[in-house]
């Protein structure tokens, strides 16, 4: 089934799951995995508790296992090209707990600056009140930055694909050969791309996440995440790193029992963030959104494809108008990470990025409140265009320096591009336009 292509594995991967003998009984099998909107699952034989709380055998909590969960985790290792993934409950949750899982109390982790603020708070706020340190590396496409960065602490490299705000591009087979001889693994956030632009691990990262609420849903009814990882642990390279991870386990009766390691190999990182990190933490999806984030990856190369040549023709227009100072996406020539787009991105540049408005934030304001088929929203990757203003939201309270490092601009706007007819988008946003500029400055007393 991995050798067929993309969309074929989209709509076909996801069956492959064993649901519990009670649930199906000998009724007809059905074609798409319910939803199991269960807390619980029946033990159908005394021993089968024993059992599942011995060996792991079966389902008996939906924090531990559910089949419409199991289903979606599927489809998505198979689409990433990893071995396993782990499906949460929101992106959030996806890189908390793939970080939770390589990394504790004294470690270190090395992140591109150039990340969803969300996710630069998580590592500045939260995870360094664990005693986890942070060191953020600016200069993304320079190697010798990255590996400077690195202490003998370090746990885990951190970046995305294609970043907010300004669609920088990670060269991830070069920052994860830096990795793979520190022998430890790159992370990486693929939101942006999405497996059909962009697999990660095929280009040598370890473990992706994502955060499922935006393309892989794509319908933006719910939120969602996920853990990917290659499956290319090496208990003997990185064990001494990992100790979690290759220390004895317990056996039935407290006796010492074999590590993660020796009983999952090379998925003993994925294995740790499942019957670990995740369930003891706690943010499980529910079985309803997992059943529609996997409705979702149904047609995800159909609506990426789509919004990527729409996003293209949209780029395009807006470095073409004079209302316009500057486009930051990758597709186009003028950006600095072309090439590395051009090399790493064969079936489309994406369809997230923003652009910045001649003019101050007053000028971005009516030019968002005239858009009329666009959304005004803090949301991406849905089948609807989107728009935000990054200077008063995402990126509010920054500094003006800080702001102005990421690229964002007061006259910055972000948009997501949706499947609508490109004409429709085009027309909008000409309106738009003409009303943010012609119309009168607000006489100041
Ligand atoms: C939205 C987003 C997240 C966070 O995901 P949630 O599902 O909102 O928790 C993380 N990374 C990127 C790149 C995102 O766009």
């Amino acid at each position: 089934m991995s050798r067929r292509g993309f969309s074929t594995r989209q709509v076909h991967q996801g069956v492959a799951v064993s649901v519990p003998a009670s649930a199906t009984g000998s009724a007809p099998t059905a074609r798409v995995t319910p939803i199991y909107l269960t807390a619980g699952f029946e033990f159908d034989e005394y021993a089968a508790a024993g059992a599942h709380f011995g060996a792991g055998e079966g389902y008996a909590y939906t924090r531990i296992g559910n089949p419409t969960i199991d289903a979606v985790e599927h489809t998505l290792a198979a689409l990433e090209g990893g071995s396993q993934a782990l499906l949460l409950a929101s992106g959030q949750a996806a890189t908390t707990v793939a970080l939770l899982a390589l990394v504790e109390a004294g470690g270190h982790i090395v992140s591109s600056t150039h990340i969803y603020e969300g996710t630069r708070g998580l590592l500045r706020d939260n995870i360094a009140r664990l005693g986890i340190d942070t060191t953020f590396v600016d200069a993304i496409d320079d190697v010798d930055a990255w590996e400077a960065a690195i202490r003998p602490e370090t746990r885990a490299l951190f970046a995305e694909s294609i970043s907010n705000a300004t669609n920088r591009l990670l060269d991830i087979p070069a920052i994860a050969e830096v990795a793979r001889r520190h022998g430890i693994p790159l992370v990486i956030d693929n939101t942006f791309a999405t497996p059909y632009l962009l697999r990660p691990i095929e280009l040598g990262a370890d473990v992706v996440v994502h955060s499922a609420s935006k393309f892989l849903a794509g319908h933006g009814s719910v939120l969602g995440g996920a853990i990917v990882d290659s499956g290319r642990f090496d208990a003997e390279r990185s064990g001494a790193l990992y100790p979690h991870l290759v220390a004895p386990g317990r056996g039935p009766g407290g006796v010492p029992g074999p590590s993660i390691a020796e009983r999952t190999g090379g998925d003993a990182r994925i294995a740790y963030a499942r019957e670990s990190v995740a369930p003891r933490f706690g943010p499980t999806p529910s079985p309803l959104n997992a059943f529609l984030i996997g409705q979702g990856i149904e047609t995800l190369s159909l609506r990426v494809e789509r919004q990527s040549a729409n996003a293209l023709a949209v780029a395009q227009w807006l470095a073409a108008r004079p209302e316009v100072a500057s486009v930051d996406y990758a597709g186009l020539p003028a950006h600095r990470d072309h090439a590395l787009a051009v090399r790493d991105l064969a079936a489309g540049f994406g369809s997230v990025f923003t652009f910045t408005l001649r003019g101050d934030a007053d000028t971005a304001q009516r030019f968002v409140e005239a858009l009329e088929v666009f959304t005004h929203m803090t949301h991406l990757g849905d089948v609807r265009s989107l728009v935000l203003h990054p200077a008063t939201t995402s990126h509010a309270f920054l500094t003006d320096a800080e702001r102005r490092a990421l690229g964002v601009e007061p006259g910055t706007l972000r948009v997501s591009i949706g499947i609508e007819d490109v004409a429709d988008l085009l027309g909008d946003l000409s309106a738009a336009l003409d009303v943010a500029v012609d119309a009168p400055v607000a006489v100041v007393a």
